[in-house]
């Protein structure tokens, strides 16, 4: 077990069809739920990243470090 993957977000319930960001004790959540959040895991007050790999993740950091004001 462990890595599974879920597929609904833990705030809204809504099926994870695009867009999935998970924090690193990977809650999962859709890309609304996490904007509206502002990108903080609710659960463990951690960051959330968008779910693919790669360059997206650093985007995703810069956009927070914006919206945060860091
Ligand atoms: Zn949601
Ligand atoms: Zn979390």
């Amino acid at each position: 077990m462990g890595l599974e993957m879920k597929i609904h977000c833990e705030r809204c319930e809504n099926g994870l069809s695009g867009n999935a960001f998970i924090c690193v004790h990977e809650c999962t959540f859709c890309e609304d739920c996490t904007i509206a959040m502002a990108g903080v895991c609710p659960n463990c007050s951690g960051e959330l990243v968008r779910r693919p790999k790669g360059p997206d993740i650093a985007r995703w950091a810069k956009y927070l470090k914006k919206e945060v004001g860091q």
